[in-house]
């Protein structure tokens, strides 16, 4: 498709944020023209894990979480296309004071919320997923509610639906330089020519900060590396078996494929500098390490025998970006009028981004939205976090053994 003139929207990037933004745009009979320097869909997005949580201890991200899981369950009504939803329901496992001290906080969150939760035996826990020996576990919270999906699905079936609803689709298009005039933006130059827009949102994933700089606009946010394994099929495994997480490892184990997918968050993940990737990398290029995994495995595998001795049959990774409070950055950003930034998704924003997509567009179109995205704007960092050696320490923290945050 050539490059349009001018766009009522732009929107860079079409991971999970940016397709679900195009795609309520559209459904709202906006012009928007989706880019991506890349195929469609195909970076982060698409390596993701799929699970899906609801509970969060902010409020603003509880009711994104609610609305975001509830429509990724009824994706094929709305969509015409399914994202293989499994309500599978969660487990999550302490063994510590400290972990189950946090279990239970995060219990009285999902009650306060309306969230069914509640704690189960280690028994009914290895009843529900044969293939977790919980040993010596504290406490043990289960969430019927939660799920899991295939994450393969989720961008691109926003990208295409928006496609089908009008939005201009444009895949190998990167943004090179975001046009401004007088304190708002005006359009996006791409190699292919410029696009004259009232309305442009950065959503370039690991890119975001460099697609904002380009402006003048600090998005503080650092890129780090996440990774998981699929292994062979294991006798026993089941679709509608929980999702089991182990809080002070931060792993987390459930079905895929007829096997087990496994994935953690290590204490010192790679830092990923974007300004420093050459021109037309590619996330399938991200050097993965299996050694991180494996190590992660040695620590629970008494939990988890099955994946002592399974062989890996897909391992993969991506390049999530982090925040120094772990919280996405979404909204508008002061100083530019007409700029908007959905990033920092905090290895959690496949299942966010049918809410995201949906406040942005109302953001945009009607200048609100419900709930109001302001707590999440990036105006929360302004003057701070300036220098990248912080900013890095706060990001890789947040990171680590992420569960325990
Ligand atoms: C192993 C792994 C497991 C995960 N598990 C989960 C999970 O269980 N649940 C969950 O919710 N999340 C999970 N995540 C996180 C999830 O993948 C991300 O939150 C989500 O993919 C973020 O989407 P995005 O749109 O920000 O980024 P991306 O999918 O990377 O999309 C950004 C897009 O912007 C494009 N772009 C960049 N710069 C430009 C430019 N200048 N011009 C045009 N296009 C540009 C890129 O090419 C890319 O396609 C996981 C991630 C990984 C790696």
């Amino acid at each position: 498709m050539a490059s349009p003139r001018t766009a009522s929207v732009v929107v860079i990037g079409s991971g999970a944020f940016g397709s679900a933004t195009a795609y309520h745009l559209a459904r709202r009979g906006a012009d928007v023209a989706l880019l991506d320097q890349h195929a469609l869909a195909s970076q982060t997005s698409p390596r993701a894990a799929g699970l899906t949580s609801k509970a969060d201890n902010m409020p603003v991200m509880a009711r994104l979480r609610d609305e975001a899981c509830e429509a990724l369950a009824r994706f094929e009504d709305e969509m015409g296309r399914s994202v293989d939803f499994h309500r599978s329901g969660s487990l999550k496992a302490a063994y510590t004071e400290a972990g189950e001290a946090r279990l239970h906080q995060g219990l009285d969150t999902a009650h306060g919320l309306g969230i069914e939760a509640r704690l189960i035996t280690p028994r009914e826990a290895e009843r529900l997923a044969p293939h977790f020996k919980p040993g010596d576990a504290r406490a043990i919270g289960h969430v019927p509610s939660d799920g899991w999906l295939d994450p393969a699905k989720v961008a691109i079936g926003f990208a295409t639906r928006a496609g089908e609803l009008g939005a201009r689709l444009l895949p190998f298009t990167p943004a090179v330089e975001l046009i401004q005039s007088g304190g708002r933006v005006t359009g996006v130059r791409t190699k292919d020519g410029d696009i004259s827009a009232p309305a442009v949102v950065d959503a370039a994933g690991a890119w975001t900060a460099r697609v904002a700089a380009a402006a003048g606009i600090r998005v503080p946010l650092v890129p780090v590396r996440h990774q998981l394994f699929v292994t062979e099929p294991i006798e026993g495994v089941a679709p509608l078996q929980p999702i089991v997480r182990l809080l002070e490892a931060s792993v987390y184990v459930r079905y895929e494929q007829g096997g087990l997918m496994f994935g953690g968050y290590e204490d010192q993940p790679r830092v990923i500098d974007a300004a420093a990737l050459p021109p037309g990398f590619d996330i399938a290029q991200l050097e993965l390490d299996l050694g991180v995994l494996r190590s992660l495995v040695d620590e629970v595998a008494e939990h988890f025998p099955a994946l002592r001795t399974a062989r890996v049959a897909i391992h993969r990774g991506g390049a999530p970006t982090m925040t120094p409070d772990g919280r996405p950055i979404l909204g508008t950003v002061a100083g530019l009028e007409g700029f908007y930034v959905a990033s920092g998704c905090c290895v959690g924003g496949l299942s966010l981004s049918p809410a995201v997509g949906r406040t942005l567009a109302d953001l945009i179109l009607d200048g609100k939205s419900d709930p109001d995205l302001g707590p999440l704007s990036v105006e929360r960092f302004r003057n701070r976090w300036d220098d990248t050696a912080g900013l890095t320490e706060v990001c890789v923290r947040q990171y680590a053994r992420r569960y325990t945050r």
